[in-house]
């Protein structure tokens, strides 16, 4: 059991998809606002859970491990149903239309050059108080084109690299790298039934 508890967030379970990718650090986040971290790898892990995060990682090969595991259908039944998920980086890519079809968005895959570019920024999140997230890119897509049902949350050189939709929220960069817990608090404080209610899903 978590031994923090101080915002009623001991008591949530949050499951990682743990099948590629920075994983790890993600579970370390979670465990340190309080709540308890389960690594996902076949579909009984999402059984309870109270949030979702897909990691960064190599979308390609995510998607092969989501395929031959099964997790698919039970990953789409889960978001669907309102549970709240943060996708970030290859784990926004995930959520898109060509992949789990769950964000009315496409990414442009490593659009910020197709050499292994890395850097950091400082991005104002919408929703997230207290200044802007120092935010790390790794190879990271942007959104190159969404549906009116997609809030853009911030924004790099114009791009969208932060976005909501309902229950999903989505960064093309590593919030888990720069030991900045408000996007994973923001996501313990989603409530999958009320955004279900508010957003008529
Ligand atoms: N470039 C990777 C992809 O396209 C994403 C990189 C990342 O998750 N850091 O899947």
């Amino acid at each position: 059991m978590p031994t923090t508890s101080g915002e009623g967030l001991s008591s949530k379970v949050v499951g990682i998809l743990a099948l590629q990718g920075g994983f790890e650090a993600h579970a370390k986040m979670v465990r340190r606002l309080g709540a308890a971290a389960r690594e996902v790898r076949v579909p009984a892990d999402l059984d309870g859970l109270d949030a979702l995060i897909i990691p960064g990682g190599e979308s390609t090969v995510m998607t092969l491990g989501i395929e031959r595991e099964g997790l698919a259908e039970p990953l789409r039944a889960l978001i669907r149903a309102g549970t709240p998920v943060l996708g970030t980086c290859a784990g926004m890519i995930m959520l898109d239309r060509e992949h789990l079809g769950l964000l009315d968005l496409a990414t442009q895959r490593n659009a910020f050059g197709r050499q292994i570019r890395s850097f950091e920024a400082d991005v104002e999140v919408a929703g997230v108080g207290g200044g802007p997230m120092h935010a790390v890119f790794i190879r990271a897509p942007w959104v190159a084109e969404h549906g009116a049902g997609v809030e853009i949350l911030g924004r790099v050189e114009d791009h969208p690299v932060a976005v909501r939709q309902g229950n999903m929220l989505a960064v093309s960069f590593h919030p888990e790298l720069a030991a900045d817990t408000r996007l994973h608090e923001l996501l313990l404080q989603l409530n999958g039934s009320a955004e279900r209610g508010a957003r008529g899903h």
